[in-house]
């Protein structure tokens, strides 16, 4: 069996997550918008997702619109923001997800609207400076979008202060909190967010379902046509199984997330401490024992390309994702290493761990 240390790119399902679904892979089939015997306990189990989901979040479940993916749901704010919200200026960084610069691109291109990237420190850090300078010097309506960590390096940007930079000046804020939501606890009161994306996969429920949170008092149109689903915001029968793996995989996050974050950080210390001791001139990249997810390690190791050494820990049975940075014209590498100024001469390994790994696992990776 391979020992799986690639949990930012995607999550082993529960079992608790599967057994919640199977259900409705047998008997309960009906469709959520039909009227009859087989279709309304459907939908009652697709609002009770909503509620999990809204609860975890101090939010309303009118509040919760469910998308096939994190991706889906960043594009959609992003589209509803400059269609439908007035908003002629983004404000982003260089180490977002492609599904934000990609689609950013595309929003500048067909709309024209502006797009200004805010600064990154040498460990992926936003500079808050320079963010206030960017939100002071622009005229029109904003949206700041900024994730809430990097899935490469793991680095976390303090929202709470991001929020109040954008209440000064009057900006929106969307945050992708697709590495942090059930993670980390977030209270929409407490930190006014406008908008926010998450996908089941990263926090073990299925693939192919995820949600944006938009604040109540925003109203923005759909992406895909075609039917009242969502309450009109997202056409298409819902992903039924995913809805509601979604519901049980957020339950068991918000029940165990304290338990759960103490194991994975003890073994991401645990690995940065042993590779310190074994490898003189190891170094990490991203904020990695600062404000950073406690799920990932990004390792920045003193060798080649040449020495494949993501290759020869998958023919040792171990995952993990590689991405390097930029070293020759040809080779564009990860915009996140790129970004942050990371060397092109060594050889950087994402570890990203879950509440399944242990330490015996770590130590075989050691070993
Ligand atoms: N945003 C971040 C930070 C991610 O890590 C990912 C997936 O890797 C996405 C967005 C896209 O999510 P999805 O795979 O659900 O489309």
């Amino acid at each position: 069996m391979a020992i799986y240390f690639d949990n930012a790119a995607t999550t082993p399902v529960a079992p608790e997550v599967r057994d919640a679904i199977l259900p409705f892979l047998n008997g309960e089939f009906g469709n959520p918008s039909a009227t009859h015997a087989l279709g309304r306990p459907i939908k009652v189990a697709i609002e009770k997702a909503r509620k999990v989901v809204a609860s975890s979040l101090n939010a309303s479940p009118s509040e919760i619109f469910f998308t096939s993916c994190g991706t889906e749901a960043n594009n959609t704010v992003l589209m509803g923001c400059i269609r439908d919200l007035g908003v002629q200026n983004i404000v982003t960084s260089p180490i977002e997800h492609h599904c934000i610069l990609h689609f950013v691109d595309f929003l500048s291109k067909s709309f024209g609207t502006n797009v200004h990237y805010v600064p990154v420190d040498n460990k992926g850090r936003v500079i808050y400076d320079e963010l206030s300078t960017i939100l002071s010097n622009l005229e029109g309506k904003t949206v700041v979008s900024l994730m809430h960590a990097n899935n490469e390096i793991g680095t976390k940007i303090d929202l709470d202060k991001i929020s109040e930079m954008c209440k000064e000046h009057n900006a929106l804020l969307h945050s992708d909190m697709v590495q942090t939501y059930a993670h980390f606890p977030i209270d929409v009161q407490k930190m006014p967010i406008d908008f926010m994306a998450s996908s089941a996969h990263k926090f073990h429920g299925p693939k192919g379902i995820g949600f944006m949170y938009i604040r109540g008092d925003h109203k923005i149109s759909p992406m895909i046509f075609g039917g009242s689903q969502e309450r009109n915001m997202r056409a298409g029968t819902e992903n039924v199984t995913g809805i509601i793996g979604l519901g049980k995989a957020v339950e068991l996050a918000m029940e165990n997330m304290e338990k759960d974050r103490e194991h994975i950080e003890g073994l991401k210390h645990y690995l940065a401490t042993e590779l310190q001791k074994r490898f003189k001139d190891i170094q990490f990249n991203g904020d990695y024992d600062g404000d950073s997810l406690y799920t990932v390690l990004n390792v920045s190791f003193p060798c080649s390309a040449d020495q494949m050494l993501l290759f020869n820990l998958d023919i040792s049975g171990i995952c993990a994702s590689g991405g390097s940075a930029c070293s020759s014209g040809t080779n564009i590498g990860s915009h996140v290493l790129n970004a942050i100024g990371s060397d092109p001469n060594r050889t950087p390994v994402r570890f990203s761990f879950s509440k399944y790994n242990t330490k015996d696992e770590v130590d075989v990776l050691l070993a």
